[in-house]
């Protein structure tokens, strides 16, 4: 049976040894590991990862490695050298500060580099170990974004997923990585990639554009002849279990115990690890202001402060520590009384009830990163509300305030704005508050974390289907035999070759891509056997065809079939065009010249052509939808079709389509063989016109009506060349 491997930094358990060496397994309560039990515990499925202890003692490791493998986990083990340089290194020292939008912080060393490699490589072999076809592997987080690629290059044909737990930033940051580019390209080897949210997907697709020159469609990026799915899938609580909690008798004795000694006044609330991130510092200073702004809460309001250690080896994390207790000192040595303490700061963590008391008893929660992957504290937060009463403060910068439009979303920047969100949220009245969290807990119900395990699961299912029925369209030997062998077999043959893009590569030049010598061989030797009737049916105008290959044996069908011409005929031109349009046209288009650096027109006889090859990345994109959004309904009052082509928009009479034109020339010759090959939307109508029997061959893509697909110009020729030498 097909397995499911896990793959992430950690594993799902903590590994304890006590004063006599025994070693024990606590599993870990975190909501990732609760969503993924479900799978990972059941069949022969695994969870590979660090068990997050080092082990010297050889016959203890056997130990801990039996051990888990009985509970589906697989350990990588890692020295104390991998996890500096790997862990507290690049991953969190470089990668983390870059996409968390704190570049400042980030540290390029090569040696932190070398390390990120070297272990991401162990995590693969740990996993090549069991991997067979058929097997699909959900790849974690920003540890370990080279892996999809690592297993990709050893087994092409299994269901790779990754999901990217922290934000991706915009490109403008992303760039300063010195290995931006080899990060990505680790990433494309799933074929299912996952963020929180839309903007962290739209952010990797235009790294992806501008790092690997690989456009998308609607999310789908096409690498190496795969297809690679991006969409965005927000991680959920375990709703369930906070509200179960928030029920339970021990957190209500909690909360009567805390209740008492802390008296009656309102409580805010605020957990998070010891991040930069998380705006800790920038909290206090706002809840400064605010006792500044409004006294008459002195007294009268509490901050609750909880701050769970993390990372103190980074030295960053040392000097925010250090911040953050001076702040709070300042400002309770500046507002304390003698029975009031203006914030109740812990530096430490809490148990789950305890967790629980604080959510069910904080008036407010006060969740101000200044960018956060998801935040799952507001979540819980809402969900440990049973009475709904409660007001939640969220940073526009957190993932989780796409979904949680209900809260007062602030800019945790603009503190004069969260000040007044404090004060509004101290006096919004009951019902409101009410209506406000109904809303935001139905959210959070259905869209919980068993609900995103399901979402990503059935998605990279369906990317793998997908996968498969493309994969039937690889033009590869088998199907190059029977091409042949049909090829061989016929008297009477007619290949249709598209030029720009699939005899040639493209060029920022138009005209610099004449017949080099290789294909004017090609398509010498092609067009001079009796048998085959070579048609170049082509989008360029009729004069540089002639001029280009007029001197050989070929069919002209070009401006995509305004222009006709048999190889022993004249040029002709299909019946009942009328051209009166393009002046009209060509105004409209050249105010858009005008505009766009790097763009320019090509006057056809009977079409108008925008190239946009040459200008920036994006800019010519959102021109060319300017371009067909103007036209739109002009267009269909003067019978114009308008097109989009690779980096053209091209406007022609709606009669003209290459599929017609073909048509015609089969009427004609009635071939028993049919070959034809194109990259363009232009050559879909004739992959469409043609017959069933036609081998149809889509260069460049496989979304298309061709039967079959090949990567690029050269596959082409070489493909020419078999029934050459046939
Ligand atoms: N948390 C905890 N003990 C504590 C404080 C917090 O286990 O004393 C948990 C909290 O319940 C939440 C997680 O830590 O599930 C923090 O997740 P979040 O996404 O908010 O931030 P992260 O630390 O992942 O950046």
């Amino acid at each position: 049976m097909p397995r499911t491997i896990i793959v992430s930094n950690r594993l799902p358990v903590k590994v304890l040894k006590d004063k006599e060496g025994e070693l024990s397994y606590v599993p870990s309560e975190g909501g990732l590991a609760t969503g993924l039990s479900s799978i990972y515990k059941s069949g022969n499925n695994l969870w590979v990862g660090w068990p997050g202890r080092y082990f010297t003692n050889k016959e203890k490791k056997k130990e801990a490695k039996e051990a888990l493998e009985k509970q589906n986990m697989a350990p990588v083990f890692l020295s104390q050298e991998e996890i500096k340089l790997y862990y507290e290194g690049f991953s969190n020292e470089t990668l983390w500060p870059t996409f968390h939008y704190f570049n400042q912080y980030a540290l390029y060393k090569k040696s932190y580099w070398q390390a990120y490699e070297q272990v991401n490589q162990k995590f693969c072999d740990e996993i090549l170990k069991v991997i067979e076809p058929g097997d699909k592997v959900w790849v974690h987080d920003y540890q370990l974004m080279l892996v999809p690629k690592m297993i990709r290059d050893i087994h092409p044909d299994v269901s790779i997923g990754f999901f990217l737990h922290i934000p991706f930033p915009s490109f403008e940051v992303f760039r300063l990585l010195p290995w931006r580019r080899q990060l990505l390209d680790g990433v494309l080897g799933a074929d299912l990639v996952g963020f929180h949210t839309y903007d962290d997907m739209r952010h990797f697709l235009s790294a992806v554009s501008r790092v690997c020159y690989i456009s998308n469609q609607h999310g789908q990026i096409l690498k190496d002849r795969r297809s690679v799915a991006t969409d965005s899938f927000p991680i959920g609580i375990d709703y369930d279990k906070y509200a179960q909690q928030a029920a339970h008798p021990e957190t209500l004795s909690r909360e009567v115990q805390y209740r008492t000694s802390l008296g009656n006044q309102k409580l805010i609330l605020s957990i998070d690890r010891l991040d930069y991130s998380k705006g800790i510092p920038a909290r206090l200073q706002i809840f400064d202001i605010f006792l500044e702004k409004y006294p008459e809460y002195i007294g009268k309001v509490s901050l609750l402060m909880v701050v769970v250690p993390s990372r103190d080896k980074v030295g960053k994390y040392k000097d925010l520590k250090e911040e953050v207790d001076l702040l709070v000192g300042r400002i309770n040595g500046k507002y304390g009384t003698v029975n009031w303490t203006p914030i109740h700061y812990f530096y430490r963590s809490f148990p789950l009830e305890d967790l629980s008391a604080f959510y069910r008893m904080a008036d407010v929660a006060m969740v101000t990163p200044m960018r956060d992957g998801m935040n799952l504290v507001c979540k819980e937060y809402l969900a440990s509300k049973l009475d709904q009463k409660g007001v939640l403060i969220l940073s526009e910068m957190a993932g989780a305030s796409k979904e949680l439009s209900d809260a007062l979303i602030v800019n945790p920047n603009d503190k004069h704005q969260v000040v007044k969100a404090i004060y509004r949220a101290l006096t919004m009245p009951e019902d409101e508050q009410v209506r406000h969290t109904a809303i935001m807990q139905k959210t959070l119900k259905k869209f919980n974390i068993h609900h995103w395990v399901d979402l990503f699961m059935s998605k990279l299912d369906e990317v793998a289907k997908k996968r498969n029925e493309l994969a039937t369209k690889v033009f590869d030997k088998k199907v190059e035999e029977k091409m042949v062998s049909k090829y061989t077999a016929a008297a009477n043959r007619m290949l249709f070759l598209d030029y720009d893009g699939t005899l040639v590569p493209f060029h920022s030049d138009p005209m610099a891509v004449n017949p080099d010598e290789e294909l004017l061989s090609i398509i010498t030797r092609l067009s001079s056997n009796p048998k085959n009737r070579v048609v170049i049916i082509s989008g360029r105008d009729r004069g540089t065809l002639e001029k280009w290959l007029g001197h050989l044996p070929v069919d002209f069908i070009g401006e995509h079939g305004v222009w006709l011409k048999d190889k022993d005929g004249d040029w002709n031109m299909a019946e009942g065009l009328d051209n009166r349009w393009k002046a009209e046209i060509k105004k409209i288009l050249d105010i858009y010249v005008n505009k766009t650096p790097g763009s320019f027109i090509e006057v056809k006889d009977y079409s108008l052509v925008w190239h946009y090859r040459k200008v920036e990345t994006g800019l010519g994109e959102l021109r060319a939808r300017e371009i067909i959004s103007h036209l739109k309904y002009l267009s269909v009052n003067m019978n114009l079709q308008v097109l989009e082509g690779n980096k053209v928009v091209e406007i022609k009479n709606i009669e003209v389509n290459k599929g017609k034109a073909a048509l015609k020339w089969l009427q004609k010759n009635k071939p028993d063989f049919i070959l034809s090959l194109g990259d363009d939307w232009t050559d879909e109508d004739t992959f469409k016109a043609l017959p069933d029997k036609a081998f149809t061959v889509k260069v460049g893509g496989i979304h298309s009506a061709a039967k079959y697909s090949v990567e690029d110009y050269k596959d082409v020729r070489q493909l020419l060349t078999a029934l050459i030498e046939s």
